[in-house]
């Protein structure tokens, strides 16, 4: 693979893949106008061109591919943006296996997805966190769970800072189950404008995309009756912000509540333990 690339021409995105489903990779893949395949074909004006380091997408596997991370990690792979999908589990917690791995030490020691954010993260320009169990944990962090899971901006602290110019950024962080894909391109896009100092990169208190996280909705039960036949108090809901009931799902189509299902705050700090019960069906019913 190429490597140092010498200005904002053109960015690796090297991406790595915690405890997760993959759901946001293929959010990812099924965006367009544009597609992550423009940002890689250089095809959107004024934004560097896309440098794709996936580890389910890449033509290298094995040590070839992990030689890319390598590379990163030794600052040879710049400049780059690192995106994590997935929670970070603890190793700690393991015993003699490991909840991750991408390749072993010399030692056959794991190298686990929080060896490699340990590596990579003071290095990148930017790093964005995608989906919820990036973001906040996840289903991964939900109560009872035995692996110690947890999001990104936890795992490296609050007052974490990359490197990007002019002033280093927090952890981005682009919460849903899955979000939209359009929605994370859209949210690169600005990111590599901003590495580029062509935009600001305006964050909520959240650290989310403002201009995406400002519709307000709220956690639904399934298709049952709704109060007062139901006997669900709809003052009490809590309020979710998500894009998905405006822009809906892929290329406008689809969505959650959009198309009658349940919204599940899916986008919220520990949505499974906090607001799945208000999607759940009554009991009484
Ligand atoms: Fe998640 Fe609700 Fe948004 Fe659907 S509408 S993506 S369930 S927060």
């Amino acid at each position: 693979m190429q490597s140092e690339v010498s200005s904002l021409e053109a960015v690796y995105l090297v991406w790595l893949s915690g405890a997760g489903c993959d759901g946001c990779t293929m959010a990812m893949l099924g965006s367009s106008e544009p597609g992550i395949e423009d940002l890689i074909l250089g095809n959107v004006p004024d934004v560097p061109r896309v440098i794709l380091v996936h580890p389910d997408l890449a033509v290298e596997s094995g040590d070839a591919f992990r030689a890319n991370l390598e590379q990163a990690a030794e600052g040879k792979l710049s400049p780059f943006v690192l995106v994590l999908e997935g929670a970070i589990t603890d190793q700690a917690r393991a015993g003699q296996g490991s909840f991750s791995r991408l390749g072993t030490t010399l030692d056959g020691r794991p190298i686990t997805t929080a060896d490699w954010i340990d590596l990579l993260a003071p290095q990148a320009e930017a790093v964005v966190a995608i989906g919820s169990c990036a973001t906040w944990g996840g289903i991964p962090a939900a109560k009872g769970n035995p692996t110690g899971a947890t999001g990104l901006e936890d795992y490296l602290g609050h007052d974490f800072t990359s490197r990007g110019q002019p002033h280093g950024l927090p952890v981005i962080n682009v919460p849903g189950c899955a979000p939209t894909g359009e929605g994370f391109i859209e949210t690169l896009i600005y990111v590599l404008l901003h590495l580029a100092q062509l935009v600001p990169l305006d964050l909520d208190e959240e650290r989310r995309p403002r201009w995406l996280y400002t519709h307000e909705t709220y956690p639904l039960p399934p298709r049952v009756e709704y109060p007062p036949a139901a006997g669900f108090d709809l003052s009490n809901r809590p309020v979710v912000k998500c894009p998905v009931p405006v822009t809906g799902w892929l290329r406008g189509f689809g969505g959650c509540a959009r198309v009658g299902g349940s919204c599940i705050g899916c986008t919220e700090r520990d949505f499974t333990d906090r607001y799945l019960a208000f999607a759940r069906p009554d009991p009484a019913f």
